[in-house]
């Protein structure tokens, strides 16, 4: 049929958990299509920041808790990938950063070390003799106590191309999809959806699995789904981006004395050159309830009293809220694993954090291979003059 395309797989939504699943599903023989209605990573994928946690982080609560657990393995798997070992090769992605630094003041000492008595996975945490403090922490002015902590950090955005570029032929932008695209039967079943781009014709793609990873956008498609046992929460984050020449590169949380560290430093490069501290942890999260020349000003006294040596005059400051999407909890917290949820031949997916884009993935292939379905070559002619998405471009780029 002319205006009719016939896939094994259609994935919604183009951030790190459509991208790693059109990488794996096609090594493993599927036609698939992804559409996008933005930009690649336009959504929460490209405003992260890159950090592969290994649930340390979360065992700062003084006990191992199921989100620890479930993300425990997930730095094995990514390490294997950027070694060019893994699932994925991504040998060709940017690792900004080794590792993470966790750092206090000294008058956290004792919830520190309570910390790190604690927590099982101690081996992967090292307390660091002042010589081998990061150059920032080498001030006389510095009295508090520096830990390594095996986390790598990641440029998203070379991660992003890396996981695109391979699959362009099968990569469509279109209008954003609504409820009213989504053709059902009377059984609930998804038997197509229509796709627009204008001026072109609407199309119909057709699939035996339809997969959202819209992230955000999964909750208006999912209005249109029968079955309501599926559903999405929020939790909003008010981010902070600082913009200033030389720099010195950081890559930390700061131990506060709550579970979320009082703030999350990485360290990126804008296309002019000059270095952006992007800060997240506690100050995002409390940073909703303010506006954003209040959260600017949080921002700026928190690092006055956190880096008091440091001349941050030059430097220039935007902040921007964002949600990160996630399946519902019942307590509205942080889920601790990814959310897989099949509806007839839909699968509705949210990976929580970057690092679990490839548990989430294995979840999903289960899910197809336990519904019995082949690898087939696909029909994508009706899409060959559709035009392809963009990578989106960095925040600090976009508002800097
Ligand atoms: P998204 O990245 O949001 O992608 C969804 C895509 O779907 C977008 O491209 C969007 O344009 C598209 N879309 C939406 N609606 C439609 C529609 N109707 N039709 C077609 N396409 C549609 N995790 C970590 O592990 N480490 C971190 O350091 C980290 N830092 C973070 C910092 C911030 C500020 C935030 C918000 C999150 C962070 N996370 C981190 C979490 C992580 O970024 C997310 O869990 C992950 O990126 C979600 O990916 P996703 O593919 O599900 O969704």
């Amino acid at each position: 049929m002319k205006n009719t395309v016939k896939v094994d797989i259609a994935i919604v939504g183009g951030g790190i958990a459509g991208l790693w699943l059109l990488n794996r599903l096609r090594a493993l023989g599927y036609s698939v299509i992804l559409l996008e209605s933005e930009a690649l990573g336009a959504g929460q994928t490209s405003k992260s920041q890159g950090i592969i946690h290994g649930g340390m982080k979360y065992a700062l609560q003084g006990m191992m808790t199921n989100a620890t657990q479930s993300i425990a393995d997930m730095p094995t798997v990514w390490q294997q990938c950027l070694a060019g070992t893994g699932e994925i090769d991504l040998s060709a992605v940017q690792v900004l950063s080794p590792k993470q630094y966790l750092w206090s003041s000294n008058t956290l000492g004792g919830k520190i070390s309570g910390f790190l008595a604690n927590i099982a996975l101690s081996s992967q945490v090292q307390a660091l003799k002042r010589e081998d403090f990061p150059d920032i922490f080498q001030h006389p002015n510095f009295k508090g106590h520096v830990y390594a902590l095996n986390e790598i950090v990641l440029d998203v955005h070379s991660l992003i191309r890396k996981l695109v570029k391979p699959h362009q032929d099968v990569i469509f932008k279109m209008a954003s999809l609504k409820a009213e695209h989504l053709v059902f039967d009377e059984s609930g079943y998804l038997n197509e959806i229509q796709i627009n781009a204008e001026p072109l014709d609407t199309i119909a793609v057709k699939a035996e699995k339809f997969i959202f990873t819209a992230g955000a956008g999964n909750e208006s498609l999912l209005q249109a789904v029968k079955n309501k046992g599926v559903a999405m929460q929020r939790r909003p984050l008010h981010m902070v981006v600082m913009k200033m020449p030389f720099l010195q590169p950081l890559y930390a949380h700061c131990l506060g004395m709550s579970a979320t560290p009082r703030i999350t430093i990485t360290t990126h490069q804008a296309q002019d050159g000059q270095t952006v501290w992007y800060l997240g942890g506690q100050l995002a999260e409390e940073g909703v309830a303010r506006d954003q020349a209040a959260q600017i000003q949080m921002a700026q006294q928190e690092l006055h009293s956190l880096f008091p040596w440091i001349d941050f005059s030059a430097a220039e400051f935007v902040s921007f809220f964002i949600d990160r999407a996630e399946g519902l909890q019942e307590d509205g917290k942080r889920p601790d694993s990814c959310t897989v949820k099949e509806i007839e031949n839909i699968i509705v997916a949210w990976p929580t954090k970057l690092a679990l884009a490839p548990k989430l993935t294995d979840e999903v292939i289960t899910l197809i291979k336990q519904s019995g379905i082949e690898a087939h070559t696909g029909d994508v002619r009706a899409l060959r003059a559709w035009p392809m998405p963009i990578v989106t471009k960095p925040i600090w780029d976009e508002l800097l």
